[in-house]
Parts: C-alpha cells; sequence; structure tokens
C-alpha cells in the first residue's frame, strides 16, 4: 500500500494543495489530470458583462464626441 499523503503541487498555477483535494483552485483537476473551469471562481459572467459595460460606455463617448461635432459644425 502506497502511502499518498504528499501535497499535490498543482502543474498550472503552481499551488500547494492539501494531499486529498481533488481539484485545485485554478480549476486543475488532479483526479483527471485535465483543466476544469474553477469552481471559486463566481464571476464566470464577469468578463461578458464587462466587455458589454465596456462597450456601452465606449458608445456613449462617441456619441458624446459626435454631438460635440454636430454643435460645432451645425448650423
Ligand atoms: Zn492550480
Amino acid at each position: 500500500m502506497r502511502q499518498e499523503a504528499q501535497a499535490k503541487t498543482c502543474p498550472k498555477c503552481r499551488l500547494i494543495n492539501p494531499p486529498e483535494a481533488e481539484r485545485c483552485d485554478c480549476g486543475w483537476d488532479f483526479v483527471e489530470n485535465c483543466q476544469r473551469r474553477s469552481y471559486l471562481s463566481t464571476s464566470t459572467m464577469a468578463p461578458a458583462a464587462a466587455g458589454i459595460g465596456g462597450g456601452i460606455i465606449v458608445l456613449i463617448i462617441l456619441l458624446k464626441v459626435i454631438f460635440a461635432l454636430v454643435r460645432a459644425y451645425g448650423p
């Protein structure tokens, strides 16, 4: 019977996990040795939301610039 009570070092983020850990904080699966989505991440929608929000902000700035131009060069 082999002793497996060694800390697991994540091959992806180098985080040292407890021997009983099945998955790293970054989502690395020690059982299947493959990358999984991190279950600690609660912000899976954040990039998309930030992208939409950033797009709206850029759109507002563009509209303001266009309005300023129209006022400057308009009648
Ligand atoms: Zn990791």
